[in-house]
Formats: C-alpha cells, structure tokens, sequence
C-alpha cells in the first residue's frame, strides 16, 4: 500500500491545464480565468461626486453658515462645461463629474436651496474632497484586476464589465467521460434478474462532474468484455479530456478493464492506504488521463474526491487546487485498530455557534452503504491507530 499523498503526487504530476479560448462575459461566471486582466480603463473614470448635494470651493465653507450662488445643476451622466469659482455651488446629483473648479461637496441634507434666488446656504464647513470619488480610486490603469487561475465570480464580472472587458479568456472546461463497468450492471426499467444490480456509479459521478461545472459525458455500461471495453475507451480517450471509469480495479479475475487499459495506455495500478476505495488507478490513453475507481460505490465517490477531483481542478486551470481539510470536533467514537490504512468516514458536519465545524457519522460506513453516502457532507481523517475520541479534533473534508 501507498500514502494518499503518493498516489496524489503522482496523479498531479501527470496532468496539465487545458488551453483557453476567449467568452463573452455572458458566459464567464464560474469559468476559471486563462490569463490575467489588466484594466485598460480607470474607475471612477472621472472624479464624481458621492452624494446628492452641492459642489463647493471648500475654502468658501470654512465660515459656515454661508450663502453661495448657485450657477448650474448636474446630473449624473451630464458633462458640465461650466465651472464653480469663489462665492459659487452647482447642485449636484450622485454620480455626477464634479465640476470644474470645486473640490468638495455638500450634502443636500446640510444645506437650503432657494430656487427663486438661485441660492444655497451651506450650513457646515467641509474638508477638500469631502463626499468625492477621486478619478481612479478603485482602478488605475495598469492595475491588474483578476488574476489567472480565479474563478471568475460575479463580483468579478462587474469589476471586468466596469473597465471595459467584454471578452475574457477562460481555460476550457473540461469533458470529463464517465463509464461503470461490470456484467452485473443495470440501468434500465425492468425487474433485476439474478446476479444483477443497478448502476449506482455512473449517477453519482455525472453529478459530481456537472455540479463541478464541467461537461460530464455519458459513456454508459460496459461489460466486462475486452472488445466492448476497448471500443469504449478508445472512442471515449478521442472526445474526452479525461475518463473517470468505476469497477474492475481491484484483484477480480474477470477485470478485462486492467487489461485493456494497460493494452491501450500506461497505466499505473495502485493500492492506497485508505478505507474505502484502496484500489486505484491511474494513467494516460494518449494525453487523456483515466481515472480508475473502485467499483463499491461509496468507495467510487470517495476515490473522485481524494483523487480525482483536484486533478480535474487543476485541468480547468486552478493551479492552487489541492485538499483542503479543516479542524473538527467529533461528536462520536470515529477511531479505529491499526490496519495500515486512514479510514475516510461519512460524517454529517455542522458549524456550532462559535463557528466551529462538530461532525458525527452518517450512518453504516460500510464501502457498500449508500445511504451514509447520500447523508453525509464531509469525509473525516481517521488516522490509522488513533483513538478519537467524542470532544476530540479530526480533520475533515468538505463535500461539494
Ligand atoms: P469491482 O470494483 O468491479 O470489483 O466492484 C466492486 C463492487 O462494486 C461489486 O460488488 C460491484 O458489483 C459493485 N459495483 C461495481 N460497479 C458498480 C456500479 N456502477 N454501481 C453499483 N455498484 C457497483
Ligand atoms: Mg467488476
């Protein structure tokens, strides 16, 4: 058996970000950013003001209450052409260029407009700047404004829209193919004849894919048949840039998967010293990486998640993605005897009042007990040989 870590590395070693292609900004929310953004544009792009109010030398509001001239008002999205001298205000709205010759504002609320007299009483002395948004404030030209490798979120959007970017450059998501193998497996309407059952896999991982914001393509059953298994995984390494296959990994003596896989790529077949999903595979049909899970089906989800899903991220071009475990407090028994092996258990986590993550387990643990699977919404680290304890800490994995 191999560290987790090991077999991580090695995964990590052998996959390579996909390559970019320009969206609208429509369609960029939630893409990971190819390269990075550098505002051609300032923003605020001119000095505006921030309030409803009146636009004033301050120096003319040092003696306050004082009664100004009022020689214009602006709107926002107006361009003044006028200026404000000694003695002068313009009404301003928000948003509005601050005119020339001012350098603060008044609040509408500290002042009194009389529309007759075109006239203002000021009744506070401001400071330069007062209520201004200086030109450039949030961006400066040159600035850069996302990062390669962020997941552009809609806060990023805005920033992008705000500068002028109507186009972003965004890795490719990956197509990530997913096929159950097994003679035993079903997937359609009918009673379950004997030796049957239902595909649970194949379900699990396309949802994992889709809900990860990559293409998850369907590959369907194969049996356990050389020329089936050759046909699939040949076609699916063409259109695929990855292959996620569940089954036929650990030591079964109809395992044709084993077979062809090592006949197609080069493939590494591992044993990991976690609980569930230990077997494990790993290697390239051409550049296309395959993923080879165990079949059980928890063990299937928790081999996605521990090795699969942070190569994935890394494809779609999240260079930082790793496994991210946070602290938490168990509330049950989760220690186990020394067998070797980390057990990743299906705990049910929930943050307390004061933030901290407590988890208790999701019901059966065994690799075959879906149920637990469905529960659960984080893995804990179970560390091989130690007691833990309700009250003590545990490191936990997040799911989804
Ligand atoms: P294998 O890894 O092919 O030896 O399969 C291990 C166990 O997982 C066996 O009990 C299989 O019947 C079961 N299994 C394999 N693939 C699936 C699947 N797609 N859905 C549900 N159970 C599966
Ligand atoms: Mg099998």
């Amino acid at each position: 058996m191999i560290p987790l870590e090991e077999a991580r590395r090695y995964v990590l070693e052998r996959v390579r970000p996909l390559d970019a292609h320009r969206v609208p900004l429509a369609d960029a929310a939630g893409r990971v950013l190819a390269e990075p953004v550098v505002a051609a544009e300032q923003v605020p792009p001119f000095a505006n003001t921030a309030m409803d109010g009146f636009a004033v030398q301050a120096a003319d509001t040092t003696e306050a209450p004082v009664v100004l001239s009022v020689v214009g008002t602006i709107a926002a999205g107006d361009s003044f052409s006028g200026s404000v001298g000694p003695g002068q205000a313009a009404r301003i709205m928000t948003g509005a260029p601050l005119p020339d010759g001012s350098d603060a504002v008044v609040m509408v609320e500290r002042t009194v407009f009389d529309d007759a007299a075109l006239t203002v009483e000021v009744g506070v002395a401001v400071e330069p700047g007062n209520h201004v948004r200086a030109a450039g404030e949030d961006i400066q030209i040159g600035d850069v404004v996302a990062e390669a490798g962020v997941t552009l979120t809609p806060g990023h959007l805005g920033v992008l829209a705000s500068v002028g970017i109507h186009e972003v450059s965004v890795v490719r998501r990956p197509r990530v193919g997913v096929v159950s193998t097994g003679d035993e497996l079903v997937d359609d309407r009918r009673p379950l004849n004997p030796g049957e059952i239902r595909d649970a896999n194949r379900h699990t991982l396309l949802a994992l894919v889709a809900a990860s914001g990559w293409e998850a393509v369907d590959l369907g059953i194969v049996a356990d048949d050389p020329d089936q298994l050759r046909a699939v995984f040949g076609d699916a390494a063409e259109r695929c840039d990855a292959i996620l296959s569940s089954g036929g990994v650990s030591m079964g003596a109809f395992d044709y998967v084993k077979v062809i896989l090592d006949e197609l790529g080069e493939m590494r077949w591992m044993q990991i010293a976690i609980k569930p999903a230990k077997p494990f595979a790993f290697g390239c049909i051409g550049d296309t990486p395959v993923f080879g899970l165990p079949g059980n089906p928890v063990s299937s989800m928790v081999s996605f998640e521990v090795l699969a899903r942070t190569a994935l991220e890394r494809m779609a071009g999240n260079a930082s993605a790793d496994l991210d475990l946070l602290w938490a407090v168990s509330e049950d028994s989760l220690g186990h005897g020394a067998d070797g092996k980390t057990h990743l258990l299906r705990v049910e986590g929930r943050r307390d009042d004061q933030g901290q993550w407590r988890v208790r387990r999701a019901g059966g643990q065994g690799s075959h007990q879906l149920t637990a699977m469905a529960r659960a919404n984080a893995l804990a680290f179970s560390p091989d040989g130690q007691a833990i304890e309700p009250g003590d800490n545990v490191q936990i994995l997040l799911l989804g």
